[in-house]
């Protein structure tokens, strides 16, 4: 049974309640948006039918006048198209009638204004309405935690490999994506810290995160032991000076030597260090925290569990407020009651959702590597072939979204959260995705009223098209 539409919060412009909107032409300049349209909608009305709304001739006009599309924006008024995109591709328009997620709560029958690569604040005077009632708009989605997809790793594949990783998880909502290493040996890693910053700097990926060598054999998870090393800081800053400027974060036990100078160092570059495949004591974690530490990588994974005389990593990170979480939803990582607790405790605003995917993600069950150890992913649950060790996910983040809200009783808002603006803002990029407000990338997930994802818009143009026939 699908959830009904959640606790609004305080915010919300409750159902039925909604004054009328101006039309898109007409907003105001400067208008808050996604203004909430006209409520002519019943919650959870059948969201349109992909094939009888691909054509402009077909869009569903609004059923109320104060909704008023801009002139030549209804119906069959503007000219055929002359180029090879549908017109419904093609900016400016108004998605309108969505339950919108902004970060103040839910607006019912909202819209959303696209204008070129932006959300725009008001209409332009050609902009087309596209009728998406019954649909949830939320923002694109952010990993800040991913190893790859569609059959592709980033830790080895080629430039084009990696490009088609990114696009797999594009399909799936992500557009924003910080690129994940494995252990590896150093000259590897800052061959590879090359290759990766040039996409970085092409807009490809947010970033990169290396995750080990600078971790725990004890807590080693799918890392190669014979790879591993103390977190020297020298080390450490020849990964960040050979990803020139685009190293995002670095996963590291902090207890190590050198552990706690060398998250000092990433904290003076704004490199991100995350505590994690880590065997520290509670006391040794509040000290990595207290040197600059932002991060738990994947919390409860790869780390000593929570004990009544020894709480270890998890009741520091959880608890101290500068620490956000990272939490893998895939239903194999974490009991859904670890994850409730991890959301209860350290509150929705410190949790983020990734994916830590590898190249099954989005490619199905077989044998793979996971940088020079074998794979084997069977149902879609990857394990070292020698040992048994969880070797990342195949999660792709619509599915995190969907587990949280219908199964993990997740508030939509909370868990939307989880995957936008919470990874934006640790990324230092709030200010242009994460969220759906104005000026900011045209970044944005449709989904039904089950959760099944319809449609993926990544800077004005649409890589899951919802339109299509
Ligand atoms: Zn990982």
């Amino acid at each position: 049974m699908p959830p009904t539409l959640p606790n609004t919060g305080s915010n919300t412009t409750p159902s039925g309640t909604a004054p009328p909107a101006a039309g898109p032409g007409s907003a105001p300049s400067g208008a808050a948006l996604p203004a909430a349209g006209p409520d002519s909608t019943p919650s959870g009305a059948t969201p349109p039918t992909t094939g009888s709304t691909s054509t402009p001739s077909k869009a569903a006009p609004p059923t109320t006048g104060s909704d008023s599309a801009p002139s030549g924006a209804r119906g069959t008024a503007r000219p055929a198209p002359t180029h090879p995109q549908s017109p419904r591709k093609a900016p400016p328009y108004v998605l309108s009638g969505a339950n919108v997620v902004l970060p103040t709560g839910i607006i019912k029958n909202g819209r959303v204004i696209i204008d070129g690569t932006r959300i725009a604040g008001s209409a332009p005077e050609n902009a087309q309405l596209i009728d998406v009632r019954g649909l949830w708009a939320v923002p694109g989605f952010v990993d800040l935690h991913n190893h790859g997809g569609g059959g592709a790793s980033f830790t080895s594949g080629t430039v084009d490999d990696v490009l088609k990783g990114i696009h797999t998880h594009r399909l799936h909502g992500t557009t924003t994506l910080v690129a994940s290493t494995v252990t590896g040996d150093m000259d590897g890693l800052v061959h590879r810290a090359g290759l990766l910053s040039e996409l970085a700097e092409q807009g490809d990926i947010a970033g990169i995160h290396f995750e080990g060598p600078f971790i725990s054999p004890c807590r080693k998870g799918a890392h190669s032991e014979e790879l591993l090393r103390d977190p020297d800081p020298a080390d450490v800053r020849k990964l960040i000076d050979a990803a020139r400027g685009r190293a995002a974060m670095v996963t590291l036990a902090t207890e190590l030597p050198g552990g706690l100078d060398s998250v000092r160092l990433l904290a003076e570059h704004g490199v991100i260090a995350a505590i994690g495949h880590t065997d520290a004591t509670y006391e040794q974690t509040v000290r990595a925290i207290d040197a600059g530490a932002t991060v738990a990588t994947h919390l409860f994974n790869a780390m000593p569990p929570l004990g009544h005389r020894e709480p270890g990593p998890i009741a520091a990170l959880l608890e101290d407020e500068r620490i956000t979480v990272e939490l893998i939803n895939d239903g194999t990582h974490l009991h859904p009651a670890s994850l409730q607790l991890a959301f209860r405790h350290a509150g929705a605003d410190r949790v983020a959702f990734i994916t830590d995917a590898m190249d099954a993600a989005g490619f199905g069950d077989g044998l793979y590597t996971l940088g020079p150890l074998a794979v084997e992913v069977v149902d879609g649950v990857a394990r070292l072939v020698e040992g048994g060790s969880i070797a990342g996910s195949t999660l792709t983040q619509d599915r995190a979204l969907k587990r949280a809200v219908t199964l993990d009783r997740i508030p939509v808002e909370d868990a939307v959260a989880a995957l936008c603006a919470n990874p934006a803002k640790l990324l230092g990029l709030y200010d242009r995705v994460g969220s759906l407000e104005p000026g900011k990338d045209a970044d944005l997930v449709l989904l039904d009223a089950e959760f099944a994802l319809k449609g993926v818009l990544r800077k004005g143009e649409w890589v899951v098209d919802p339109f299509r026939d």
